[in-house]
């Protein structure tokens, strides 16, 4: 005898978790299987992002930062603060308690959803059966209405540079290094090895970043990548831009790393090398080739647009269908789904989906940028505005940095947003509302800020694309 549900969702990260609580929350009856187990061998939900990911390379950019600022930026705030002591064992428990913390809440609110959690292995087979296999005992066969598939992304590992859990690690094992190597190479200039080469910068090491694209950040706006190269550079971050890593040669006294670009090859010599060049969708051991869902050649879950596999009532989210890798993203595809199951209407915005890197300054956009708009042949206008001229970004000490609100020449309607300075990824949130509800310049030029706020660049930036702003000169 199987144990049957409405929906059985395989993967609780949080494409997966989001998608169970709304299928409960729709009185459907849910369960969640969730393979993740964390260092000590601990069952999880959450997922890469809570476990390995968002949360805990957010809680290390945080303690880092601050340890920055007390070193580098008090003395200009007129704080002494004497000698200055590193605690790293303290930064990592404090990071590995707030992951803790937040995957207890999830299993609170599958509690409080009555959404059935499993910890161990999920397996789609044909019809809707779903074998789960705990990670200690028996197989039980399961089925359901529906299935989603869940099952997240893993790091790409590069085969001249293989991950040996010590020298050279993935994004994981550099949230988890015990003391700060002296040199750290990164390799892969994505928003991934940005936020840890930032990281470890912060707290001391000489961090190398090897690129091999010769652009920075090809897809944020160019003039935002720009600025926040040139701020990258004046922190002293090495970003080596057309920089391609062939190999590296693995000893007792560290990694040689080699590399080529246009001048030729080079050697780079570090302690640890942090591989951070991209993640690819997770699927193994998670389909029968006879339940009917594709693969796609680059290894994704094929869906439509609402999220259907090529099975009847099967359904992908998140990283493992196409898209942006972000954990956002993954959890809108989970209500729309859980919607779409429960006979509701639904649909995720795809134009709309926000994208941000937690470096300092943070880095952060919307929509689309000027130059895929002038390779569109799209008539627009720009207005910018310049975090050195907000009252509150300088007494934050951070006015380094730009507004940029692009919008339609005609209609005034806000195109993309895109934002590199303090908070951005905070700021980033007006602009996503006023995007979702197709609003124009007019319409955030009129909207009151509170003074002073960081939200008054946002608002500037908006009068300036008609050339309106009060407290920048308009050009
Ligand atoms: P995952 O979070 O990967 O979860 C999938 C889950 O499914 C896992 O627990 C896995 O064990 C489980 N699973 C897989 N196969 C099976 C199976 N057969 N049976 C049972 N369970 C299975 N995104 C952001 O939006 N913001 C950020 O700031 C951000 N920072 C990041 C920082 C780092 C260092 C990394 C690595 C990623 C970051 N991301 C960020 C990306 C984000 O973590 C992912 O986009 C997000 O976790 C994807 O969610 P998901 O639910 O699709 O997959
Ligand atoms: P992302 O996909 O945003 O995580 O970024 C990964 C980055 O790694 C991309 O910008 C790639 O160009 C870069 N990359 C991939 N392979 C290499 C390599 N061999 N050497 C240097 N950079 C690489």
């Amino acid at each position: 005898m199987s144990r049957k549900f409405d929906v059985i969702v395989i993967g609780g990260g949080p494409a997966g978790y989001v998608a169970a609580i709304r299928a409960a929350q729709q009185g459907l009856a849910t369960a969640c299987i969730d393979a993740w187990l964390n260092r000590d061998g601990r069952p999880a939900f959450g997922g890469t992002c809570l476990n390995a990911g968002c949360i805990p390379s957010k809680a290390l950019l945080e303690s880092s930062e601050l340890y920055h600022r007390a070193r580098v930026e008090f003395a200009n705030h007129g704080i002494g603060v004497g000698h200055l002591e590193l605690d790293l064992g303290q930064m990592q428990s404090r990071k590995a308690k707030i992951a803790r913390q937040l995957s207890g809440g999830i299993e609170g609110l599958f509690k409080a959803n009555q959404v059935t959690g499993f910890f161990g292995y999920g397996h789609l087979l044909p019809d809707n059966k779903v074998r789960f296999t705990p990670h200690d005992g028996a197989a039980e066969l399961l089925e359901a209405e529906h299935v989603v598939l869940a099952s997240g992304s893993t790091p790409v590992e590069l085969p001249m540079v293989p991950f040996d859990s010590d020298r050279v690690v993935d994004s994981w094992g550099a949230l988890d290094f015990a003391t700060v190597p002296e040199r750290l190479g990164v390799i892969g200039a994505g928003v991934i090895g940005l936020e840890l080469g930032s990281v470890w910068a912060r707290l001391g090491a000489k961090v190398t970043i090897l690129e091999a694209l010769d652009e920075f950040l090809p897809m944020a706006d160019a003039q935002i990548a720009r600025d926040a190269q040139r701020q990258f550079k004046q922190q002293g971050l090495d970003i080596r831009l057309g920089a391609k890593v062939q190999d590296a040669e693995v000893s007792q006294a560290g990694v040689r790393l080699k590399y080529e670009d246009t001048q030729g090859g080079h050697e780079l010599a570090v302690d640890k090398v942090v591989v951070a060049v991209g993640r690819r969708p997770f699927t193994q051991e998670l389909l029968d080739p006879l339940a009917g869902v594709d693969i796609n050649e680059r290894g994704f879950v094929e869906v439509d647009d609402e999220c259907r596999t090529t099975a009847l009532n099967v359904w992908a989210i998140g990283d493992c269908v196409r898209g942006p890798m972000l954990a956002h993203k993954g959890s809108e595809e989970g209500v729309m789904v859980a919607d779409l199951i429960a006979g509701k209407t639904a649909e995720v915005n795809y134009d709309v989906i926000p994208s941000i890197i937690y470096t300092a300054p943070e880095i952060a956009w919307v929509g689309q940028t000027e130059q895929q708009l002038k390779e569109a042949g799209a008539r627009y206008k720009v207005g910018t505005f310049n975090f050195a001229a907000s009252g509150r970004a300088q007494a934050m000490d951070q006015g380094a940095g730009l507004v940029k609100v692009i919008a339609d020449a005609e209609s005034d309607q806000i195109l993309g947003v895109h934002i590199c300075g303090p908070l951005a990824g905070e700021l980033i949130g007006e602009a996503v509302v006023a995007m979702e509800f197709q609003a124009s310049t007019e319409d955030l030029q009129r909207t009151i800020h509170g003074h002073p706020t960081l939200t008054e660049a946002v608002h500037e930036a908006a009068l300036s694309a008609d050339r309106r702003a009060i407290h920048a000169i308009n050009r």
